[in-house]
């Protein structure tokens, strides 16, 4: 299977090719040219499987220049014990009849973002090998929290790779921050940026399309590549815990093969929930995407309007890794929701860049009501929405799962819908123990006390274990300490590569 470019259809490479680069050379970003096809013969045979086995057969379908045991390998290097805290690698968590939670979240960071980054770096260097590549490739990231530490741990010491993360000084949790300054690793940098995730990922994306700086980059033999969820490599992967979601279901006699289900899923990037929109695409039986939003509510109003605008002010919410106005994956929905029509979405990624807003037809609405429901949740509701499914459900929720909790409760009094529901919970409540803590125990709990103590609180309070990798970090000393401004984030790559 051969992939394109959102803003120019004549491209075509290899899946590779797409991996290995990231973003496509016009700025638009890699879509499949057709979206394979499951029959429910087909998913019958994936629920017996483990977790990576099924990744391998979703991927096969996929990145059909790699074979079948080199995906073996990825897959099993990545989804195993030594990395994950189950063997289920994404468990999913009955709470009532018709309400599940798939737990994305027991990688070794801590959030979601494992489930992709573990296997990246297998994909890549095996990418780099396909393509004949012999430059040192320099993966650049823009994080809102999560995706920083996922990288770096999916990264660290890889051969063939650096890694650079940048993230908002003053736009991540204590946890998330410490996590990242601690990191090991031969070929890593961290620093942070003076200003919020847009400002890195614009920051980010301005040192991508600089073909004057590639090739200074160039002459030096290194080349720039991508984890942000740009990447192709990073959204297949996604794709896989869907199926295993649905599986998981029929596996335990939940559903029966071919009922549909909804999935809510937390959005910042819209990354998440596009890998979703592409498992339904592929013939997943999905009945509705239920689009969860934070107070950063751009894609809430784009649902319902078809009005994407992101002039309006930038809050800072405690689901920090959702604190997103500009959702780069959109722009792939947008090429597969006109039927691949490049030039319009062309025309749309430009107004966006000029004016900060487009707006989409109405047959193109309509389309997107059918797909999607929207909602969004400020933090008092979610605070409140994980104080009352702890105590009514005995389920403790980090922020983010919160939201998405909170917005399936608005979808179901609105339309009255039974069908069953898969909540998409994306970190564990560790990462974000102080507004977890809050809300279960009120302000007064967390007063004064640091990311360590506020660990060991919750774990009491929630009878929960806290898992390894966040327990360790207390011991490990701060490692990076560079703040720079968005203008600087030149320097600090060219620093970190020894650039003359
Ligand atoms: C990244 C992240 C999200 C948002 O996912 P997108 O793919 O950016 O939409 C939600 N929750 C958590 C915990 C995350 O780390």
């Amino acid at each position: 299977m051969k992939y394109t470019s959102t803003r120019d259809k004549s491209l075509s490479v290899s899946s590779a090719e797409a991996i290995k680069t990231g973003l496509a050379p016009d700025g638009g970003l890699f879509v499949p040219r057709e979206i394979p096809q499951l029959t429910m013969e087909d998913i019958d045979k994936l629920v017996p499987m483990t977790y990576s086995d099924r990744a391998v057969k979703i991927l096969e379908c996929f990145l059909t220049d790699f074979t079948g045991s080199e995906l073996s390998e990825c897959a099993h290097s990545a989804y195993n014990k030594n990395k994950f805290e189950t063997d289920e690698i994404a468990p999913l968590y009955k709470v009532t009849g018709d309400m599940y939670f798939l737990e994305l979240w027991h990688g070794p960071t801590c959030a979601f973002k494992d489930m992709a980054l573990q296997i990246l770096p297998h994909l890549l260097k095996k990418s780099m090998v396909k393509t004949g590549e012999t430059k040192e490739v320099v993966i650049l990231v823009a994080t809102s929290g999560d995706t920083g530490k996922a990288a770096l741990e999916g990264f660290k010491d890889v051969e063939g790779t650096r890694i650079i993360v940048f993230y908002p000084e003053n736009g991540v949790s204590d946890m998330q921050k410490r996590q990242m300054i601690t990191q090991e690793g031969n070929n890593v940098d961290v620093a942070a940026v003076n200003g919020n995730f847009d400002d890195a990922q614009s920051g980010v994306k301005q040192i991508f399309n600089d073909h004057e700086y590639a090739e200074v980059l160039e002459r030096n033999n290194f080349m720039l590549s991508s984890a942000n969820s740009i990447n192709w490599g990073r959204l297949v992967p996604q794709i896989v815990y869907y199926f295993s979601a649905y599986c998981n279901l029929v596996k335990n006699n939940e559903i029966q093969l071919g009922d549909s289900i909804n999935f809510v899923v937390p959005t910042g990037n819209f990354g998440n929930i596009l890998a979703a929109y592409y498992a339904m695409e592929m013939g997943l039986p999905i009945h509705k995407l239920i689009c969860a939003s934070n107070e950063n509510n751009v894609l809430t109003d784009f649902i319902r309007t078809g009005v994407y605008d992101k002039n309006r002010d930038f809050k800072t919410t405690c689901s920090p890794s959702m604190d997103i106005l500009i959702s780069s994956n959109l722009e792939r929905f947008l090429y597969q929701v006109t039927g691949c029509d490049d030039a319009r979405v062309s025309i749309w990624m430009g107004e966006l860049q000029k004016t900060g807003r487009y707006e989409v037809p109405d047959v193109t609405k309509t389309k997107i009501k059918e797909i999607f429901y929207g909602g969004c949740c400020d933090d008092e509701k979610t605070l409140e929405t994980i104080q009352s499914v702890a105590q009514n459900n005995g389920y403790v929720m980090d922020t983010h799962t919160a939201v998405a909790k909170c917005v399936y409760d608005q979808y179901k009094q609105e339309t009255g819908d039974v069908t069953k529901t898969v909540i998409v919970s994306t970190a564990s409540p560790f990462k974000f123990s102080d507004s977890v803590l809050t809300a279960i125990a009120g302000e007064e709990t967390t007063a004064g006390a640091d990311e360590f103590a506020l660990l060991d609180m919750l774990a009491t309070r929630a009878e929960l274990t806290i898992p390894a990798s966040l327990a360790g970090l207390a011991a490990k000393p701060v490692i990076f300490t560079t703040t720079c401004d968005k203008t600087e984030m030149y320097d600090v790559v060219s620093h970190m590569l020894n650039l003359s």
